[in-house]
């Protein structure tokens, strides 16, 4: 157990923030925990669950002191929330984000920071389809990457330090610059996403012909879609703006591709389809040797959330 920053203010207390709240305090990685959330209601809840020690009616008073910020709400809401602490914020903290897209958020961000003050911006790839106050567990960021992509010409104290308080919450860091991050993350996680929102967009217009049917006989395949597509609404539609280009790419790739199976399914190729389909399963096997999930069947989600151990 050891204290990394005397005082981390998190703003927006959704899953990610409450994540980290409650891993700081599992380790012992923060003398002080601060928080802040735009609805009186978040902030209610944050009270009465004992997620911070301290609960703040703005971003301005939660930051003041802090020697670490941590930006937790949706990317497009990073720029307005940047604008506000700036005149808040202590010399010599580092602020840091946990936005799914990174260079709209230093886009966003960067301008203004003051001189002093230590911007790393960061991202966790660790995340479930809920969201609010009550969704996080301390556990959310064993064994997941967290992604920082320092800005050039930053300190490399700072960047170790906050690299301190990540693995010390159980999460691998690695360093990307920001456009290879979005376009990694386009591959990965948004455009899969997207595709997920489209499936289950498609299902519901057929549910209108086939009544409850799609739901009731739902197979393994098209659940997962679902939890999927459940994901926060405002959270996906900000990665959609933001990392535009790179999702774009990868969707028109993603619809050559399937035109290349249509077209084999179209003419019976099932050698085409047989060695496609080979080959992607190799990729789903190198997943689960790299630790980043399970070979349970529906991938171990029907099992419990693990407990947090506190
Ligand atoms: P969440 O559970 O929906 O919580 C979002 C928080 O931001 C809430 O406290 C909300 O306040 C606040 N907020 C929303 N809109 C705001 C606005 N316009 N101005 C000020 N505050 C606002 O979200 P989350 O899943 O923790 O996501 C937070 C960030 O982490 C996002 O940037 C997301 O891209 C990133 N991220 C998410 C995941 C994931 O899987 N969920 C994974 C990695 C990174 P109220 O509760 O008061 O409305």
């Amino acid at each position: 157990m050891t204290v990394l920053y005397n005082r981390v203010a998190l703003i927006g207390l959704g899953l990610i923030a409450s994540s980290m709240a409650h891993a700081m305090r599992w380790k012992g990685l923060a003398g002080e925990i601060v928080g802040t959330a735009r609805s009186p209601e978040t902030r209610a809840v944050a009270l009465e669950l004992g997620l911070c020690d301290r609960i703040c009616a703005t971003a301005a008073e939660a930051v003041a002191g802090a020697d670490l910020v941590v930006l937790c709400v949706p990317v497009g809401a990073m720029a307005a929330i940047a604008a506000e602490i700036a005149p808040h914020l202590a010399q010599g903290a580092t602020l840091t984000d946990v936005g799914s897209v990174k260079q709209a958020v230093i886009e966003a961000v960067a301008p203004h920071v003051p001189d002093g003050v230590h911007f790393v911006p960061g991202h966790p790839l660790a995340g479930t389809e809920h969201s609010g106050p009550r969704s996080g567990f301390a556990t959310l960021f064993v064994n997941r990457w967290w992604l920082l992509t320092p800005l050039p010409g930053a300190d490399p104290a700072v960047t170790q330090r906050l690299r301190g308080l990540l693995e010390g919450m159980g999460a691998h860091v690695d360093e990307m610059e920001p456009a290879h991050h979005d376009l990694v993350l386009a591959v990965t996680s948004h455009t899969p996403h997207l595709i997920a929102y489209t499936m289950v967009g498609v299902a519901d217009h057929l549910r209108r012909v086939t009544k409850s049917e799609i739901i009731k006989y739902s197979a393994a395949g098209f659940r997962d879609f679902t939890r999927i597509a459940a994901s926060d609404p405002t959270m996906w539609r900000d990665v959609f703006l933001t990392n535009r280009e790179a999702t774009l790419d990868i969707l028109g790739r993603f619809t050559e591709e399937l035109f290349v199976l249509q077209r084999a399914i179209r003419m019976g190729d099932g050698a085409q389809l047989f060695e496609y389909f080979t080959r992607t399963r190799a990729i789903r096997r190198g997943i689960i040797e790299a630790g980043q999930d399970t070979a349970a069947a529906d991938f171990g989600r029907g099992a419990p959330a693990p407990e947090a151990g506190e």
